[in-house]
């Protein structure tokens, strides 16, 4: 395992144990609530846990297996840093004393669930629900059903100091989730843009070289775009760009990766077995825009395609460039031979 690896794999770990105590105590506050109503809210607090508990472990699994992306660039730093939450979280803990006491217990909450704030647990959420269906995870109901319990038993004061950090967790944990996704995902199609794309593949890259497999790449530029642009105005063609993008990504798999590459042109990577079914897909894509274009956008849209796969030998990043460059080569050449067509090699 290399040395980024590992320091995901301690990072995935701090965030399980800080569930896994926050689990902990919200079922130990729901055994010691008196207020019936409370004890059941920590009782559902607590459940939710378990999921996110669920989530870190099987995001472990995935990062030991070298199968998570390198989202971050300085993954000490944020190493340290949550370590440290981690530590003074503990600290807290150790001094409870009323477990009963709605406001201690919802103030010890409160720091529990405001280390969500911190934004690479929010790429972490964002990306690795992308890479794995199977790992996703609704941190939004939980945190708005908190903030929900603040406004509710924070104190009787006509505003509780709880109530103004409940709203303050809410605008941030917004806020932030927004920047996470703005890092990696294109607002206009919903596709990740190159940053995303290139960190969302580098786990799968690595994963066909160790088992020897082809991964394929298919680069898609939308035929004469920019008479749309001149025709029908840049908003229209912003509407085109967006429906051309969510065609895409409804024709692949869900294991496949799309981004957006440029203004109008897409890039796919995928597995494939064989050069066939690669034309398969590209027929596919080829079709579907040409066939469901007119009704999602208004504009009867075509695109061209070019697309080229192989074995990673050597370092991932070189070889995946060069599929990419054939790609793109073969994209040209579509283009050249008349467009609304794939060319593959
Ligand atoms: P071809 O068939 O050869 O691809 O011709 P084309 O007209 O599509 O040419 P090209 O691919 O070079 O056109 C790209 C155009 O896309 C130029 C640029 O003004 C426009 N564009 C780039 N990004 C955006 C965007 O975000 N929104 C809109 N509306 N237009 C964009
Ligand atoms: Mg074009
Ligand atoms: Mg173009």
């Amino acid at each position: 395992m290399n040395k980024e690896n590992e320091i995901l794999v301690e990072i995935i770990n701090i965030c399980l144990s800080l569930d896994s105590k926050a689990y902990a105590l919200y079922a130990k506050f729901a055994a010691n609530c008196s207020n019936t109503s409370l004890a059941e809210e920590w009782r559902i607090c607590a459940g939710e846990e378990k999921q996110h508990i669920q989530f870190w472990t099987k995001a472990l699994t995935l990062a030991n297996q070298g199968e998570l992306p390198e989202i971050f660039d300085d993954p000490e730093s944020i190493r340290s840093s949550l370590a440290l939450t981690e530590e003074k979280t503990q600290n807290a803990i150790s001094k409870l004393n009323d477990f009963d006491d709605a406001v201690e217990t919802l103030t010890m909450a409160y720091r529990l669930e405001s280390f969500m704030l911190d934004p690479s647990l929010m790429m972490m959420l964002e990306s690795f629900g992308f890479i794995n269906h199977k790992i996703e995870i609704n941190y939004d109901e939980h945190i708005n059903r908190f903030i929900a319990m603040l406004q509710k038993y924070g104190g009787n004061d006509s505003v509780s100091p709880l109530e103004l950090l409940g709203e303050t967790l809410g605008s941030l944990f917004r806020r932030n989730r927004e920047l996470s996704r703005e890092s990696t995902v294109d607002p206009l199609t919903k596709l990740l843009n190159r940053r995303g794309f290139f960190s969302n593949i580098k786990p799968f890259a690595n994963l066909a070289k160790r088992k020897g497999e082809s991964v394929a790449v298919i680069m898609a530029d939308i035929d004469d775009f920019k008479k749309i642009n001149d025709t029908l105005g840049h908003p229209k063609g912003d509407e085109v760009i967006a429906a051309v993008a969510g065609i895409i990504s409804e024709t692949i798999r869900k294991s496949d990766i799309a981004g957006r590459y440029g203004g109008e042109e897409f890039i796919v990577f995928l597995n494939v077995k064989d050069e066939q079914s690669l034309e398969v897909v590209c027929q596919r894509i080829n079709e579907a825009v040409r066939e469901k274009s007119l009704e999602l956008s208004g504009v009867r849209t075509t695109i061209s395609l070019g697309a080229a796969s192989g074995k990673i030998s050597g370092p991932e990043e070189s070889a995946v460039a060069l599929i990419i460059n054939k790609a793109d080569e073969n994209l040209l050449t579509a283009k050249r031979d008349g467009k609304d067509r794939c060319v593959i090699s």
